[in-house]
């Protein structure tokens, strides 16, 4: 689709079932039925950045900051491993601590398992990328957040907007599986800039691709803010399956957040990828980027069995395969 098709749509509400229906179309044909679970891990809640709609920007006072060490990081992965995870997602705040050095040696433990590894801690350089390839990790994940430029500046003091992107394409050139996406309903957000945003993945032939609505955190300068609408990133979703029909779309949990069943209506509208939280019950209130967070006093154990019903429930399955993007 071209920039002004998305606009209409995305301002359309009267073709939103037709768009929903389209995106499963899309996804059933192109990828099938299988639905790939990631088991994540936010091992550090400590962050130098400033993003102002995250609750862990390193202003915020309030939250109490944690970090997960190598061999607990260790032990929950193998956890996750155990409750049939064929993919660990490694997910921080921009926490200097764990240096390349650190980092790899995380990675080449972890990867003695049997998994696809996934990193997403945010901005690095290109021979910080490099040393985390060479030691194994397969898959990325940076969201762009938007691609306005004026909005990404506005939203992240002291960052810049071509390193975001210097970063994605650092990624993709050094042979990551590489995930992006943006954030649905930030202050002053357009339709034009989310019709941008897709057309941006598109571009970056992104590999994985996750939409969430911006839900306000009371600790941050956007506390008064609107929070986004779900139907608006479920569309935003939506038509991003339809325009990179092979790629890995996930449920977000954000999405269930704003929306009891949440990532279930996503996975009936383009989504194939949930990504449950297998990081112990004890840090999972304090990885606090927005609040509200979904399943904070579960245990990993019961995430699994609860997210399986539930995809069971609308006839797909859950699959067995560590689910790399099939091209
Ligand atoms: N430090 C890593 C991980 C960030 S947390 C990085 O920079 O990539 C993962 C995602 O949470 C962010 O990319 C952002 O899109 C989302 N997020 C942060 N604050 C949010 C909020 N208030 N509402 C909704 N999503 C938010």
């Amino acid at each position: 689709m071209n920039k002004q098709e998305l606009i209409d749509i995305l301002s359309d509400s009267t073709k939103n079932d037709w768009l929903f229906k389209e995106a499963d179309r899309v996804r059933r044909e192109n990828i099938g039925d299988e639905v790939h679970l990631r088991g994540l891990i936010e091992f550090s809640n400590i962050c130098k950045r400033q993003c102002k709609y995250c609750g862990l920007r390193s202003p915020n006072k309030e939250v109490e900051r944690y970090r997960i060490l190598k061999d607990d990081i260790i032990k929950t992965a193998a956890n996750a491993v155990t409750l049939g995870y064929r993919t660990i997602v490694l997910q921080s705040g921009e926490d200097d601590y764990y240096d390349t050095d650190k980092m790899v040696e995380i990675i080449r433990e972890l990867k003695k398992n049997d998994i696809a590894l996934t990193l997403s801690i945010g901005e690095k350089t290109y021979d910080e990328y490099k040393a985390f390839k060479s030691a194994g990790a397969d898959r990325y994940l940076l969201r762009i957040e938007t691609t306005d430029e004026n909005l990404y500046k506005e939203m992240h003091p002291h960052a810049s907007y071509e390193n975001r992107k210097r970063c994605l394409y650092d990624l993709k050139s050094l042979g990551f599986e590489t995930g992006t996406g943006c954030l649905v309903g930030l202050p002053n957000q357009t339709i034009d800039s989310l019709a941008d945003d897709i057309l941006f993945f598109k571009e970056l032939d992104a590999d994985m691709v996750g939409i969430g609505p911006f839900i306000p955190h009371e600790q941050t300068p956007l506390k008064d803010s609107q929070k986004g609408d779900f139907w608006l990133a479920l569309k935003v979703m939506a038509l991003t399956r339809i325009n990179l029909p092979d790629i890995n779309i996930p449920a977000t949990t954000a999405m269930e957040t704003l929306n009891p069943n949440g990532r279930i209506i996503a996975l009936n509208s383009g989504a194939n990828v949930v990504m449950p939280n297998v990081t112990s019950t004890e840090y999972r209130a304090k990885y606090e980027i927005y609040p509200g967070k979904i399943c904070i006093n579960d245990q990993p154990e019961k995430c699994r069995g609860c997210i399986e019903g539930k995809i069971k429930s609308i006839g797909r399955k859950i699959s067995k395969e560590k689910g790399f993007r099939k091209k």
